[in-house]
């Protein structure tokens, strides 16, 4: 993770600029040859944008920045490459909102798929386009999830699976999976994607779904950007609602917590179910929602005081205009009853349905104002069997959170359906039907990142001496072992043989981290 912080002795540090150095002027030299040299940068202003990314702790300087005007220039840079004696990494550049240098190509070239939305958006032919009986989108890859929800609403649909903060890129969370609230019932963002045009690691631009070229389609859902760059994706749409009820329970009790979380995502009867922690370490309200009125905050402070820590159920059910809110409220009285949350720390508000899904945007700018955005994020994402989440409460929010006392940005608890994911897709999830996410969302000082990271490698220090299957989402592996736990035997046999077939000269996505390791056995 630290690649920036390693002291090497001059030498060394003069035969790897040398090196770096070489390696630059053999991409040049390759492009150079192509239709599309016009469109590479090497400035210090671009090179520095795409060396950084939300993480803000790896940063690796491609050679290049590519500016696409077209997918048929993404197709072009992509084949000088794989026809060149010694081909050049290139990684696709979302919002580079990833954590840990994946968006980036140390001395390859970084596809900036951000300055193709700028070309659609002003050539006016916009990278959004909802079909006319409303069932499905087509969106650019490059396209920004904010304005793939605006364009849809206003045709009267919506996609069904978000994340909860949407100014990332379709090709970006496709990449992972997209998981919120929202995928108990309907899968994470990739079980949503009917069919998608892709430029593969060979530079072909190949059409793929279900039916048609099924192993490539499979392959590049929650496919870390290894198999192809997505240019286009096919979003199944339902109609959008209007309004939403949100509501929030405190629980003093995890396994209260649990209970109540697993019994209602086991049935159809809301839209939204996620969890966080609520700790003296953090603010009441942290920055990506503010929910519980002022008036009540000592109230809560106090709860805390006296449990440590409080465990904070988020729901929410969609409606329409025309529904009665009565029967609405009633419908959520009935279902509540019998829940092991703390009485009278119920929290609800009637939100439009665009101000639910975006309502991580507000803290985001609130945060940019003060500076506070481009900090460094040492974020650790988790998956964990149900099974053995009582063990991790204990063990880690209990133990290792509460020891160290650093942790201060929100933590995410929520569970999702096993069913509702393909196993098909390269996602790696746990084997049973009911898993859990955990995300610690930590923002530091750039003096103290360290720390954070430390706490990370604990966590996944105690999982692994304890037994504990977790899988890591948006994960941040280094060695082939830790890739090959990650995905276990059978899937990354296929994930190796994928790599093979659509980028057999292991071109794309770099910042991986999983196939430019010269120690990764291929066969
Ligand atoms: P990048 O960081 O630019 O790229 C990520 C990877 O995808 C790289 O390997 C890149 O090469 C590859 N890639 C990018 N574009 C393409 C493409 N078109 N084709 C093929 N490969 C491509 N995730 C969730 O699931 N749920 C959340 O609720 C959530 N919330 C978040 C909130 C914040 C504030 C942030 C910073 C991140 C959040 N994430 C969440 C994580 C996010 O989904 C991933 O980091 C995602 O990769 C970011 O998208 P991006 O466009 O910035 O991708």
């Amino acid at each position: 993770m630290a690649q920036n912080t390693f002291q090497f002795p001059t030498y060394f540090k003069l035969l790897l600029m040398i090196i770096t150095t070489l390696g630059k002027i053999v991409t040049s030299l390759q492009l150079a040859e192509e239709n599309i040299s016009d469109k590479l940068r090497n400035d210090a202003k671009s090179l520095w944008k795409v060396s950084r990314d939300y993480g803000n702790i790896v940063h690796e300087v491609p050679a290049m920045v590519f500016h696409p005007a077209s997918v048929d220039d993404i197709a072009n840079l992509i084949k000088s490459s794989y026809s060149s004696p010694v081909p050049f990494a290139i990684a696709a550049r979302g919002q580079g909102h990833s954590t840990g240098g994946q968006a980036m190509a140390r001395d390859g070239v970084v596809v900036d798929m951000a300055a193709l939305r700028r070309e659609r958006k002003k050539k006016g032919v916009g990278g959004i386009s909802v079909d006319v009986c409303g069932e499905y989108v087509d969106v650019g890859g490059e396209q920004l999830w904010i304005d793939v929800l605006n364009e849809t609403v206003e045709n009267g649909v919506a996609p069904v699976s978000w994340t909860d903060y949407l100014y990332l890129s379709v090709g970006g969370t496709l990449s992972n999976a997209g998981i919120s609230g929202q995928s108990f019932r309907y899968g994470p963002q990739i079980s949503n994607v009917l069919e998608m045009d892709v430029v593969t690691g060979k530079g072909d631009l190949i059409t793929c779904s279900k039916q048609k070229n099924s192993e490539l389609f499979y392959a590049i859902l929650g496919g870390l950007g290894q198999f192809a760059v997505i240019t286009r994706a096919r979003i199944s749409l339902h109609p959008a609602p209007t309004k939403v009820k949100w509501m929030r329970l405190l629980y003093s009790d995890f396994s209260a917590f649990t209970r109540d979380q697993e019994r209602l995502i086991s049935i159809k009867a809301l839209d939204y179910l996620e969890g966080t922690l609520l700790m003296h370490q953090g603010p009441i309200n942290n920055w990506r929602s503010s929910f519980f009125p002022l008036s009540d905050h000592l109230r809560i402070a106090s709860l805390i005081t006296k449990h440590k820590i409080l465990y904070c159920l988020e729901l929410s059910k969609y409606y329409y205009h025309h529904q009665s809110q009565q029967n609405l409220n009633k419908e959520i009285e009935e279902l509540l009853e019998g829940m092991g949350n703390i009485p009278g720390f119920y929290y609800e508000k009637h939100v439009s349905y665009v101000e639910f899904l975006n309502r991580v945007r507000s803290g985001e700018l609130l945060l940019q104002s003060q500076g506070l955005w481009e900090v460094p994020h040492p974020w650790l994402n988790l998956f964990i069997p149900k099974s053995q989440i009582m063990q991790f409460n204990s063990g880690v929010f209990r133990g290792i959170i509460f020891k160290r006392n650093i942790t201060t940005g929100p933590v995410l608890v929520y569970p999702m359906n096993r069913s509702k994911w393909d196993d098909r897709m390269s996602a790696s999830i746990p084997d049973e039907d009911v898993f859990y996410t955990v995300g610690f969302l930590h923002s530091s000082g750039f003096d103290n990142w360290n720390e954070f990271d430390a706490q990370n490698k604990e966590i996944l220090k105690f999982c692994s001496d304890n037994g504990i299957k977790v899988k890591q989402y948006l994960a941040q592996h280094s060695t082939q072992e830790e890739w090959k736990n990650h995905f276990g035997d059978n899937k990354w046999k296929v994930f190796v043989e994928r790599k093979n077939q659509f980028d057999p000269r292991m071109i794309l996505s770099p910042g991986q981290k999983i196939f430019n390791n010269s120690s990764i056995v291929l066969y």
